[in-house]
């Protein structure tokens, strides 16, 4: 359970609005350990292969999109999901290919759950204030509908160990992701707390 992994890319618009710092703090301080760090610009076909590693993806993004639609009581562009997700989907490759991103393994207990929790919700509008999505961006899956974009959300995080280790092995080599001791492990995981006092 200690070295459970989970993949985080921050986007290009993390980048430019120089965020990077802000953003990696809030997972450092949590206490999980960075165990591989780079600075990248992915290409339009490696966005393409992270967003069908799960093949359900297409169909569960685009029926998401379009109860999204329903929901605020507005006609969806198409009815079919695949063709909805499609549409997501080139945007995203545009979005995640523009420029550099920065791609990151935190491990710790629990680490995919802690991160989502931290990046909150997808759409900025509705994420949790407190949250990186919800403190420092402003769009909305409306705003980016009518402008034909991508939402510009900053951070990507794996949602779930299967989906984590598979983004994983698709963004960093065996040798990038590093084995180490982190002082900090002793106060969060020892049982005994033994070697504080002197
Ligand atoms: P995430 O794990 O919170 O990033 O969300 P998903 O895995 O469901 O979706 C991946 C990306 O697809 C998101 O970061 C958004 O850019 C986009 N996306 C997901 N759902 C929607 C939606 O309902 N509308 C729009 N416009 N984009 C979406
Ligand atoms: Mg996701």
């Amino acid at each position: 359970m200690k070295t459970e992994k989970t993949f985080v890319m921050i986007k290009p618009d993390g980048i430019q609005r120089s965020l990077v710092g802000e953003i990696i703090e809030r997972f450092e301080r949590s206490g999980l350990k960075i165990v591989a760090m780079k600075m990248i610009v992915p290409s339009g076909e490696m966005v393409r292969k992270h967003y069908s590693l799960d093949p359900e993806w297409m169909r569960k993004t685009g029926e998401k999109t379009i109860a999204g639609y329903i929901k605020k009581g507005l006609k969806p562009p198409t009815d079919d999901p695949i063709e909805s997700s499609t549409i997501v989907l080139n945007n995203l490759v545009k979005y995640m290919s523009c420029g550099p991103v920065v791609a990151l393994i935190l491990q710790g207990v629990h680490s995919v759950g802690i991160v989502r929790k931290l990046v909150g919700g997808t759409e900025p509008l509705t994420s949790d204030v407190g949250t990186i999505r919800g403190d420092y961006v402003l769009d909305s899956y409306q705003l980016s509908d009518i402008d034909g974009r991508a939402v510009r959300n900053l951070v990507h995080a794996s949602g779930s160990v299967e989906e984590a280790k598979n983004e994983i092995n698709l963004w960093f080599k065996d040798h990038e992701v590093i084995k180490y001791r982190h002082i900090q492990d002793e106060i969060l995981y020892d049982a005994d707390l033994k070697g504080i006092l002197e």
